[in-house]
């Protein structure tokens, strides 16, 4: 085989780049068309090799330095939020341009940072004992199509807050932004004097490496954000994970409920981003007597009722059956309502944002978690069936719960029969990740292993220095 000099250089370039991890816009991987350097490698065990350096580097950084690099990440986040938007959109298809800017500026502003780690002090005649939080080392993390840069904001900051460093594996068809977001924050963090490959990826990302990084020995945890197949594969792996898994939230509205605020709320809640949040209402259980208020409000704010013949046309398309399960129809997941309702040839204009329907509790579309703009809605008798039901219908995930209600008592029930991570009384679904409400923001909700809302002391062990008899030397 003859080797050409430019060949020799291209494989210098890369090998440098490997090594070094700089970036380097002019040497690109042909699998990919992603250039390789600055924490994007061929490999998982070049990856794994880079992410060792920085983890070995990250040790002797400070707090303060640390709160500098996080600054930084945030900074670089808040500077490209509507470019990754923007080619978040482009590249996976789902979703909204406005409604990601939104996710990527939230996930910059309300991750916690460093500040999240309050260590506990304990004084006394027998010495003094300090109770921190030590990072786990290096991490792998599996990110999802649907919110890939700002998952990658919140999990790159919490996991660096905490002092880890990060392998990650995203989503291959979102592979370019997340790639894209993995480069700047890398960027960030080297400008705020932080190590170089303190977040690492390969530049083509599949199931197979997803495998690999969660099959690596150097790899000590998982921090796993996506569907039910991925949680369960992660967990074979035998290592501590912490899964964010699917949630499919109901919403109660009672008869107390403000209708008018619950009919907007509702429909922005469950359209924002054309619902592929895993927070966003799923189906709505509502006390009969108020429900043709509630749907005629839902109206006003956005959303389009369609019944018999239509409705059934709309759902031949939108789900599809086999071995008797339903699963959403891929070409539509993340679509506009607009493009849902043309593909059974109704035309609506763009202040179309969600599609609703009356169904029976056992439709499929209670049962499935679709992730378009459409909304089925049951009509109850009373508030304990209502809360019944939206127990059942959110499977024991224990995510997330919405209720529109002003009677303390039905709220305090239905909070408690739920048990969700988030539980939202009267507003949009997304309030529970601090848009528009108070609290912090996190993009990976760990229901399946018990974390809950993660942020980076769920990224740290606690670790105890002891220091004995101050008092009693003799
Ligand atoms: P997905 O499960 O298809 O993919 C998620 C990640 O897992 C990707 O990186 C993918 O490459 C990897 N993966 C998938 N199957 C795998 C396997 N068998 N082995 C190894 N890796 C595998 O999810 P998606 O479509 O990108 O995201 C949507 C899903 O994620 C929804 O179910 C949503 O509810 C859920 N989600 C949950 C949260 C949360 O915080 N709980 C947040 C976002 C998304």
């Amino acid at each position: 085989m003859q080797i050409s000099e430019k060949d020799i250089q291209k494989l210098v370039e890369q090998v440098l780049a490997n090594m070094t991890g700089e970036s380097s816009a002019n040497i690109s991987n042909p699998a990919s068309e992603i250039a390789l350097g600055n924490g994007v490698f061929t490999t998982v065990e070049e990856a794994v090799n880079a992410a060792k350096m920085a983890e070995s580097k990250m040790r002797s950084v400070s707090l303060e330095s640390r709160r500098k690099m996080i600054q930084a990440m945030r900074d670089i986040s808040i500077q490209h939020a509507e470019e990754l938007a923007k080619m978040a959109v482009e590249e996976t298809g789902l979703g909204r341009v406005e409604d990601k800017i939104s996710k990527n500026l939230l996930a910059a502003n309300k991750t916690p940072g460093v500040e999240d780690l309050v260590s506990t002090t304990y004084t006394g005649d027998d010495g003094m004992t300090l109770v921190e939080y030590a990072p786990f080392g290096i991490v792998g993390s599996i990110t999802p199509s649907t919110n890939p840069a700002a998952t990658l904001i919140n999990n790159s900051i919490s996991l660096v807050a905490a002092g880890n460093v990060v392998v990650y594996n995203p989503h291959p068809s979102a592979k370019k932004v997340s790639l894209q977001t993995l480069k700047l924050l890398n960027k960030a963090i080297v400008q705020a004097g932080g190590p170089e490959n303190v977040l690492t990826a390969v530049a083509s990302p599949n199931l197979e490496t997803s495998n690999q990084v969660m099959n690596h020995p150097a790899i000590r945890v998982l921090v796993v954000t996506g569907g039910g197949i991925v949680v369960k594969a992660a967990m074979k792996t035998g290592k501590k994970v912490i899964a964010a898994g699917p949630g499919n939230p109901p919403v109660v509205v009672d008869e107390t409920a403000n209708l008018a605020k619950a009919g907007k709320d509702i429909v922005n809640g469950a359209s924002f981003d054309n619902n592929v949040l895993c927070t966003a209402e799923k189906e709505v259980f509502v006390i009969d007597k108020v429900a043709n208020t509630l749907k005629q409000e839902m109206i006003k704010n956005g959303a389009i009722e369609l019944k018999g013949f239509e409705l059934d046309k709309l759902l031949k398309v939108i789900l599809v059956e086999k071995d008797g399960k339903f699963y959403p129809n891929r070409d539509f997941i993340g679509k506009d309502a607009e493009v849902l309702l043309a593909a059974i040839g109704k035309k609506v204009d763009s202040s179309v944002r969600l599609v609703i329907a009356e169904t029976t509790f056992d439709h499929p579309l209670i049962w499935t978690e679709m992730l378009m703009p459409i909304l089925p809605i049951v009509k109850v008798a009373n508030v304990d069936t209502a809360i019944e039901m939206a127990v059942k219908a959110e499977k024991g995930n224990r995510h997330t719960a919405i209720m529109h209600s002003q009677n303390i008592t039905n709220l305090t029930k239905m909070a408690r029969e739920i048990q969700a991570t988030i539980f939202v009384k009267n507003g949009p679904s997304y309030s529970g990740l601090g848009f528009g409400a108070e609290g912090f923001t996190t993009l990976t909700i760990a229901g399946p292993t018990g974390e809950g809302l993660t942020s980076a002391r769920s990224f740290s062990r606690q670790r105890r220095c002891v220091l004995v008899d101050g008092f009693r030397i003799v």
